[in-house]
């Protein structure tokens, strides 16, 4: 990896440029990279995967797809214990693994290296400031003051992409809530995460805890308002964050969330949006990784067919709405109704879903990544439509 300043000066025209060095845009290089073309991948920060701005939760299926190494892995989960606001617990799981937790720095540099062995360039330190797309290329004006020209711009921002804001404006903006988290010294069981839901504690979105193995944990939650104080009310105040008798505070670190799901267009002449910054993330849970590097792995070969001369960039839109725009629906409509649900109709949901014993169909029939098939099937249940009601009134529901 080069330290952006001198190495950029003078440098011809990329084929592809993707800007952002997280696991998206690093996928997207290693994808187009690997046909041959000339990739440069620009990074703001020093270093791959540093600030760290995630809890590593990932399904067992994602880790395969993604091929996450075991040296990346710092903990396996079997289940989820969901608790409403009133504490009530809903407990899913399974007999063997559902999910890992990653370590996303070593994870993130794992991602350049494959993307560097295939012949991309990472620059380091430098961030591109606004985007302008020519006849035939796409000029990156860098905060350096150099301009990087290349044929194609994949543009993996995250979940704030000012440059691409910058240059096209609300068509790029996302919905996005402010995520706050830290690592502490935990005795927690490490064989199941927990989600704490509630106005109280993490308003239009939920806590979290996080079991990384080795006594450590991620408590974090993404929430409207000041997330600070709510994780610090939460760590102080929630009686099953209390019960655990956490440690010392070892890390922590904030980010946003994006809950909005995949713009409604994400490809601009040159210039298509992956990843975070092109909004494929679970709105229901904030998983990006998943979709993010999933879809992205089709933009990079969208991209090596349109340099190739053999497809179009637009052919992206089709790919990913084609496999992936059902789930996407079905999610925000969740999302939609949790929102609308006060804690007290949260609390009887949840409870009519322990008293139903729904638990163990749902460990059984869910699945972390696509999700949409559990939630028509629970929507369709007559008393739990009934409980929805006031969701229904707004207009969230078809039926
Ligand atoms: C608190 C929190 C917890 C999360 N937990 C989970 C989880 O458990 N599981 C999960 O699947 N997902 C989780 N996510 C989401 C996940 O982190 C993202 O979906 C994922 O990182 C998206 O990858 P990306 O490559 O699109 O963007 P990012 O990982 O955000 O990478 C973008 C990169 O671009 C760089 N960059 C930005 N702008 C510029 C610029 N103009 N010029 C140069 N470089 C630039 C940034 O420095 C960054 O390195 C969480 C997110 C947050 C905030």
């Amino acid at each position: 990896m080069d330290k952006a300043s001198a190495s950029l000066e003078g440098t011809a025209i990329y084929d592809c440029l993707v800007v952002g060095g997280g696991p998206c845009g690093l996928t997207v290089a290693r994808k187009v990279a690997e046909k041959g073309f000339s990739v440069a991948v620009v990074e703001e920060h020093g270093e791959i995967g540093l600030p760290l701005h995630c809890a590593g939760l990932v399904s067992c299926y994602g880790a395969r797809e993604l091929g996450i190494p075991s040296h990346c892995i710092l903990n396996r989960v079997r289940g989820a214990r969901i608790y409403s606001p009133g504490v009530e617990v809903l407990e899913v799981c399974r007999e063997e693994d559902v999910a890992v937790v990653v370590d996303r720095e070593r994870l993130d540099k794992y991602f350049a290296k494959l993307a560097e062995r295939c012949g991309a360039q990472i620059f380091l330190g430098c961030k591109i400031e606004d985007l302008a797309v020519k006849e035939a290329t796409v000029s990156c004006l860098a905060a350096q003051g150099e301009t990087l020209e290349a044929r194609v711009v994949a543009d993996a921002e995250g979940a704030v992409s000012r440059a691409a804001e910058r240059f096209l404006g609300k068509a790029v903006a996302k919905e996005v809530l402010p995520g706050f988290q830290v690592e502490v010294e935990a005795a927690v069981d490490d064989d199941f995460v927990e989600v704490y839901l509630g106005e109280k504690w993490a308003p239009r979105f939920f806590a979290w805890l996080i079991p990384c193995g080795g006594g450590v944990a991620r408590v974090g939650l993404a929430c409207e308002g000041d997330t600070r104080q709510f994780l610090g009310k939460l760590l102080e105040k929630h009686p099953v964050v209390r019960r655990h008798r956490l440690g010392k505070v070892l890390k922590s670190f904030g980010g946003f969330v994006v809950v909005g799901g995949p713009l409604k267009r994400t490809v601009f002449e040159r210039i298509i949006l992956v990843g975070d910054a092109g909004g494929f993330v679970k709105p229901t849970t904030g998983g990006g990784l998943v979709y993010g590097v999933l879809t992205s792995k089709m933009a990079g070969e969208v991209i090596a067919g349109f340099l190739e001369g053999v497809s179009k960039l637009e052919d992206f839109e089709q790919l990913w709405r084609q496999s992936y725009e059902q789930e996407f629906k079905e999610m925000k409509r969740l999302r939609r109704i949790l929102v609308s649900l006060s804690d007290k109709e949260l609390n009887k949901v949840l409870h009519y879903i322990i008293e139903e014993r729904l638990a163990e169909w749902i460990s059984r029939t869910g699945d972390m990544d696509f999700q949409a098939k559990l939630i028509s099937t629970l929507l369709r249940r007559p008393r739990l439509s009934l409980l929805l009601a006031k969701a229904v009134l707004k207009g969230a529901l078809p039926f």
